[in-house]
């Protein structure tokens, strides 16, 4: 499928893709859709587990650390609701309230800025909570397959607000890639939303609206043009899943 995925990799791509589409395409009852995808989500951690063990010994990242949550994270809406959802079950009322108020703060700060720009405010995740991921059983998928073989150097990529640095594991950042493009084509070849949004300002609008994840059933933009991820100078049409035809 992608160019530079090995057999294996595609391989990978393949059956996972196949499997979600097929299992959203069975599901009758809409509020058990995001189940499907959340246990989707373990994907990434039996891809993680089966990487070579050589990779996985050059992987630097600790819990704690929490350098990578402060870039933009760009999403899909079924990420966000799964978040959302997340949030709602686990949250104490004052911290969803203090959630929502950080979550409009980072949506006002970031509204009109290009992505560079947005990198460069450094702002960390709304859910970061103690440099940890207060919703780590629900994080997005590009949280899921972030791996880094050199914290220094992740850290002098943030600052200077561009990915310099290659801090990337071979063997572990094909297989993660692999899975994260499996269930998003596999979502947009089951004709839900494949609009990319940033996260922090769409969980804000799901977190205050019921109304997104009600569009999102119906195979609607579940979040407004003002949630969209920056697009690429040039290229306004970037950041979008287009359904391929790949699991048909
Ligand atoms: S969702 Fe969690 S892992 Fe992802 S950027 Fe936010 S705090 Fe970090």
């Amino acid at each position: 499928m992608c160019a530079q995925f090995s057999p294996e990799e595609d391989a990978m791509f393949e059956k996972i893709g196949a499997a979600v589409l097929k299992r959203l395409k069975k599901t009758r009852n809409p509020g058990d859709l995001l189940s499907v995808l959340a246990s989707a989500h373990k994907e990434f951690d039996r891809a993680y587990a089966s990487a070579p063990a050589a990779a996985l010994a050059t992987v630097a990242c600790r819990a704690g650390c929490g350098t990578c949550c402060h870039v933009p994270v760009g999403v899909l809406a079924h990420e966000v609701l799964i978040a959302a959802q997340y949030v709602q079950k686990h949250f104490s009322p004052e911290e969803l309230e203090a959630l929502i108020a950080r979550a409009a703060a980072h949506r006002e700060a970031v509204t009109g800025r290009s992505n560079f720009e947005r990198t460069l405010l450094k702002r960390p995740c709304v859910l970061l909570r103690e440099q940890s991921c207060s919703i780590y059983e629900a994080r997005p998928e590009a949280c899921r397959s972030h791996h880094s073989n050199n914290v220094d150097a992740c850290r002098t990529n943030l600052e200077n607000g561009r990915e310099d640095l290659d801090v990337y594991i071979p063997g572990v950042r094909g297989r993660m890639f692999a899975v994260m493009l499996a269930i998003d084509q596999a979502v947009a070849e089951a004709g839900f939303d494949g609009q990319a949004y940033d996260f922090g300002s769409a969980l804000h609008e799901a977190l205050t609206s019921s109304l997104c994840a009600v569009r999102w059933t119906q195979r609607q933009s579940a979040f407004p043009e003002s949630c969209r991820e920056a697009s690429e100078p040039g290229d306004e049409d970037s950041g979008v899943m287009r359904a391929e035809g790949y699991f048909q």
